[in-house]
């Protein structure tokens, strides 16, 4: 297949590695972006946080070796200007000299090995920027900013690609939209139903606020703590995105809201939080995972008056009472964004019952993970795309969380790379 025009839609991380690479092959790329410029929030961690991961056992289900992996992080780093490069934060994850390894093993848990950089959400815009200036600068590459791409569509051999005012034809076509652009997913996988592979999966939980000091020595070592373990209730359940002197914040979609965090590449406050979650599956005949999760999140905003989250104490989580009077942690949420409650009444007892054995296990390898007073916000959900099926088509691709393969910014850049080194 000889390939002249090439469109790629979406500007994360996914179409930054594979435009890195197909860069050079002297093709006519074309990159379409729904934002208005290079600097607009989109729900993406490309924008928020910037923590590189490179581990075996996170960041989605390709096999990604792990030079490929060194390669994106350096990749990203160093873009940073020199002082910042050398105020990368690094650690590594439950390596098997730490003497967590045993602490959390022995009580159930299943600590997962990962090395991690962390560049802060305050320094991704520049290195946002730096890569958009190399790429604009090649005379091949062309930016379209503010162009929501509605639909693709096979034309003969070719591929058009349509937006609200553009409709053009092109050889190759790279969908690099991650989650959050699951309705153009959805209206190419309506048309081509042979491209999903499957689709069951979805990631329910809380965010979790703990004093910094409680989780100090954790931090110190390894910044970013990630565990497993198999509830009674069979659920797998697993921490995730942990921020130290972080903030919670709201995830804001069309129509309802959920929580999540971050932390900038400075300490800002005296709290970590990190995620709690359940991994939920289905089987037939219900196959709307996103539904069902969207659905959850809606009932908390309800609750909540708005879009709002609930906010409750561990302690009366566990008594099943409506939170009235926080204790000694401070929420980092701003008071107009939460509403005090109980989380019982929006996740589905399997759910529940999933996350308070998984904190008082927790409490048992450190103490002030269980504190009574320490706080849950509701909900959060991680929701992912279907699998998708790249070796249908010769030249209509799916890179990143869009695809269904990958749910990290290192992964879904070596998911970019990788299709392009195949081109
Ligand atoms: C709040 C938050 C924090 C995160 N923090 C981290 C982290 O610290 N570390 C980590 O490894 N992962 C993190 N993640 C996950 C990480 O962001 C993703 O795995 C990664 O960015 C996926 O890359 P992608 O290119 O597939 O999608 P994205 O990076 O999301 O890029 C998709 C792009 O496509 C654009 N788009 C969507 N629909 C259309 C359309 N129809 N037309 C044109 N453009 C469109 C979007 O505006 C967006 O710019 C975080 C996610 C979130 C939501």
């Amino acid at each position: 297949m000889i390939v002249t025009k090439i469109a790629v839609v979406g500007f994360g991380a996914a179409a930054i590695g594979f435009v890195s690479e197909v860069i050079k092959k002297g093709h006519q790329i074309h990159i379409f972006e729904r934002s208005k410029d290079v600097y607009s929030s989109s729900i993406s961690g490309i924008r928020s946080d910037g923590k590189l991961f490179m581990s075996n056992g996170m960041g989605g289900d390709l096999d990604i070796p792990m030079e490929v992996q060194r390669e994106v992080i350096d990749y990203y780093i160093t873009k940073l200007g020199d002082s910042d490069r050398e105020n990368v934060k690094t650690g590594v994850s439950f390596s098997k000299d730490s003497e967590y390894f045993e602490m959390f093993y022995s009580k159930g848990f299943e600590p997962v090995n990962s090395h991690f950089f962390h560049i802060g959400t305050d320094k991704l815009a520049s290195v946002l920027k730096k890569i958009y200036d190399e790429f604009v600068t090649s005379k091949n590459v062309k930016f379209h900013f503010g162009v929501k791409i509605n639909n693709v569509i096979f034309q003969d051999k070719k591929i058009r690609v349509q937006a609200e005012n553009f409709d053009e034809v092109f050889d190759y076509v790279v969908v690099a939209v991650g989650r959050s652009g699951h309705k153009l997913v959805n209206r190419i996988v309506e048309r081509y139903p042979e491209l999903v592979l499957s689709a069951n999966v979805v990631d329910i939980g809380i965010r979790y606020e703990v004093p910094n000091h409680v989780v100090k020595k954790l931090n110190e070592e390894m910044y970013e703590f990630k565990v497993r373990m198999r509830a009674k209730t069979g659920y797998m359940v697993r921490t995730f995105c942990n921020n130290p002197s972080g903030k919670v914040v709201l995830e804001k979609y069309d129509d309802f809201v959920t929580v999540n965090g971050h932390s900038n590449s400075r300490a800002e406050t005296s709290n970590t939080n990190f995620a709690i979650l359940c991994s939920t599956s289905f089987t037939e005949p219900f196959n709307d995972p996103v539904g069902y999760g969207s659905y959850i999140s809606k009932l908390g905003n309800i609750l909540a008056g708005g879009r709002k989250v609930l906010l409750q104490t561990y302690e009366d989580f566990v008594k099943c009472k409506r939170t009235k009077k926080l204790g000694r942690v401070k929420p980092t949420l701003p008071n107009d964004a939460y509403v005090l409650g109980d989380v019982n009444l929006v996740l589905p007892r399997r759910i529940a019952l999933s996350i308070s054995e998984f904190i008082e296990k927790l409490g048992e390898v450190v103490p002030g993970l269980a504190y009574p007073d320490n706080l849950m916000y509701a909900v959060e959900v991680k929701f992912y795309s279907n699998k998708l099926d790249n070796d249908r088509y010769e030249n209509l691709k799916f890179i990143g969380d869009c695809s269904g393969h990958t749910r990290s910014i290192t992964y879904a850049t070596a998911h970019g790379k990788m299709i392009a080194r195949n081109l």
